[in-house]
């Protein structure tokens, strides 16, 4: 399995950071987890099949998550005939709005094609590759919202997305710290790490991987990364980790 992180700032760009978006790879298919801009240009610069994505997962719908959303689904309806793939959204309500916008944009997608589904907690994705669970998470305000985390499950990798979470980090799964997790991806701006380092010194994982990097916390890592029992990796736009 490996992951390319194509975005790693916080909410808005920086220089040399884009916003969120994972692709997972495995077994010659590729997911992604969150479509932050420009994901669908980093795609094809780091020769990033459209043909081999079968998911495309959205934690939430905050701009620097799903952005660019309707660039990938045009790439899967115009230029990349072949390609086929479900785009999960976390609520009805913006599916509704994202297809309403996208036919007044380029007049509709390919249903054959291209499917559409919404988020809700436990199981929402099963195929020969990966199973994908998710968990509510309490980012969007007042709970319940539609804000999750995303457990992806390969045969013999599982790795841990938190999406974004509560400022007092009271959300963080606690599937990170009771079930062994290959990897766990953990956002790092809505809080102060250095007050929660127990929380992340008690994820059961071989490698807790940062991302979604806001300044104040960025600096602050040379002094959490020895407090942690796990390897740690901070990432920048364009790092792959292979598990
Ligand atoms: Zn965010
Ligand atoms: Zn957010």
């Amino acid at each position: 399995m490996k992951l390319t992180f194509f975005g790693t700032s916080h909410g808005a760009p920086e220089v040399g950071r884009f916003c969120s978006g994972t692709l997972l790879e495995t077994d010659g298919v590729s997911y992604l987890v969150d479509c932050g801009a420009p994901v669908d240009a980093l795609m094809l610069n780091r020769g990033k099949r459209f043909e081999d994505l079968r998911g495309i997962f959205i934690t939430h719908m905050h701009e620097d998550h799903m952005g660019t959303l309707p660039a990938v689904l045009k790439e899967f309806g115009h230029y990349h005939p072949t390609a086929h793939g479900t785009f999960y959204l976390p609520e009805d309500g913006a599916i509704e709005a994202f297809l309403a916008w996208d036919r007044a944009m380029h007049g509709g997608y390919d249903a054959n094609r291209v499917s559409f589904a919404t988020v809700k907690p436990g199981v929402i994705h099963d195929d020969d590759h990966v199973t994908v669970t998710a968990y509510l998470t309490e980012h969007i305000r007042p709970f319940p919202s539609y804000a999750y985390d995303f457990y992806c499950k390969s045969e013999d990798k599982h790795v841990l997305f938190t999406g974004d979470l509560r400022g007092d980090l009271s959300d963080f799964p606690k599937t990170a710290q009771d079930l062994h997790r290959t990897a766990i991806v953990s956002e790092l701006t809505h809080f102060h790490v250095e007050q929660h380092v127990d929380t992340f010194a008690a994820c059961d994982c071989d490698v807790l991987i940062f991302n979604h990097m806001i300044g104040y916390n960025t600096e602050k890592m040379p002094d959490i990364i020895p407090k942690l029992p796990m390897a740690v990796h901070v990432a920048a736009d364009g790092d792959e980790v292979v598990l």
